[in-house]
């Protein structure tokens, strides 16, 4: 009797075993199937010499190709896009990989988790991106020899139309990159997967703050007479401004006013904003996931509290995330959340189609209404550099790096308040100076071609 009870336990335990493991194996399966499908064992889709035996193509929002499985690898006909879409591509080697196809393996060569492959592997699969090579091109130029990184989106779709990275090369042409400083953190795509200190466009976030938070914020004046005490240390402007509104002192970007304003809002509502508008929350889609910012009070000192609030301290935030933020200012307080895929195509046949979600992070609508007339008298009393013909509104950063000031990141954020043209944008150029005089030319410049673009769609 003991033997057999025994031996039922024992069974019971074998059954659960094999239960769990087919729990965990279905579960692996439906997460991990479509990249299970593209591994180079697979013989359904490569030859016995190890190359795909299916031609998987990327393509701009125009059909322009830019990068194909077509004998071994194939990038784009010109130099110049294939550099202004390297990090969207991948390299030949594997060091810059190939995300966007990895992500939609199984897509591009008509898997199905239910069907399998059916007996029959596509011949092609095309990938349509959002980005437009034309706008690629252009910012890669703008950028010239500068890092940094240009990003541009529709924030009421999601759809990215420039995602530039610099130091870039021609995969077709590669350049001696070991111990080249122009090609430091070359092979890191900047605008999705770095951090940098925001410097004063983050006066965006605590004017949100200030709106919500100070209620007589609207009637209140800050004086500036060039630098003020905040605890224990003097915070500098970079001119001395007087008395200033709320609104004029984003348009200056008083230092003197705004590090006051972050110290009398005070660490805990600074940071409640910080998360509550997800500034340095990451971002996932298409395969990527953005890099986390950081802002990091805790009991500081009022001066930290201060300096923090103009985007320096220890402030980093990720250029895509700051674009989306941007967006649910220019979109009533509520963005859309941003893709790079539009669509993907098997033999013809859809087999995946981007569809437009919005972002959990949300702004008041009021407060976005606010802080979008002031973001306008910015471009309109400061941002000479800002040419077009449409309500831009904007706010430009220069973001002190080095402990003395003297290496700075010009920042520059905003976006276009148009229907026909909602686009939020962010650039960011290091060691770059000011960034009215650097970064907004560089918005301005691909703007000018996104609007170009969808002119002619
Ligand atoms: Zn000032």
């Amino acid at each position: 009797m003991n033997k057999i009870s025994h031996r039922a336990y024992f069974a019971l335990i074998l059954a659960c075993v094999l239960l769990l493991g087919a729990v965990a194996f279905t579960g692996r399966y439906f997460a991990q199937a479509d990249q299970w499908v593209g591994h180079s064992g697979n013989m359904h889709i490569y030859d016995n010499s190890g190359n795909l035996d299916v031609n998987l193509s990327i393509r701009d929002r125009d059909g322009t190709m830019l990068y194909s499985t077509q004998d071994g690898r194939t990038f784009a006909d010109d130099s110049e896009t294939r550099k202004a879409v390297l990090h969207l591509t991948g390299d030949r080697n594997g060091n810059i990989p190939s995300i966007l196809l990895d992500e939609y393996g199984g897509d591009l060569i008509g898997y199905n988790k239910l069907t399998g492959l059916h007996g029959t592997v596509a011949q092609e699969g095309d990938e349509i991106l959002t980005v437009s090579a034309e706008v690629q091109r252009a910012a890669l130029s703008a950028l010239g020899d500068y890092a940094g990184a240009v990003g541009v989106y529709n924030y009421k779709t999601g759809e990215i139309l420039c995602a530039v990275s610099t130091p870039t090369f021609d995969p077709d042409n590669v350049p001696e990159i070991e111990g080249n400083p122009a090609y430091e953190g070359v092979y890191v795509n900047r605008f999705l997967q770095s951090t940098y200190t925001p410097g004063s466009i983050f006066k965006l976030v605590t004017t949100v703050a200030a709106i919500e938070q100070l209620p007589d914020w609207d009637s209140r004046t800050w004086t500036c007479e060039g630098s003020c005490k905040i605890g224990n240390d003097t915070v500098y402007c970079h001119g001395y401004h007087g008395t200033v509104t709320m609104e004029e002192a984003l348009a200056h970007s008083c230092n003197v006013a705004y590090a006051q304003i972050a110290a009398e809002l005070g660490e805990d509502v600074l940071k409640q904003y910080v998360s509550q508008l997800g500034i340095c929350d990451r971002l996932s889609f298409d395969g990527y996931r953005t890099r986390a910012g950081s802002f990091t009070l805790e009991d500081s000192p009022d001066f930290d509290v201060g300096w923090a609030g103009i985007g320096q301290h220890d402030d980093l935030i990720n250029p895509c995330q700051y674009m989306t933020f941007m967006g649910a200012i220019a979109n009533g307080g509520e963005a859309a959340s941003p893709y790079l895929v539009k669509q993907v195509t098997s033999n013809d046949k859809t087999t995946y189609q981007a569809k437009t979600t919005m972002l959990e992070e949300t702004i008041n609508a009021r407060t976005a209404r606010k802080l979008r007339d002031m973001m306008r008298n910015n471009v309109q009393t400061m941002y000479g550099a800002i040419t077009l013909d449409l309500p831009v509104c904007a706010k430009s950063g220069t973001a002190e790096v080095s402990a003395d000031g003297s290496v700075t990141n010009a920042t520059f954020a905003g976006f276009i308040d148009d229907e026909d043209y909602p686009l939020a944008f962010v650039v960011v150029v290091e060691n770059g100076g000011s960034g009215s005089e650097t970064a907004a030319p560089i918005a301005n410049t691909v703007l000018w071609e996104c609007i170009d673009v969808l002119d002619a769609e």
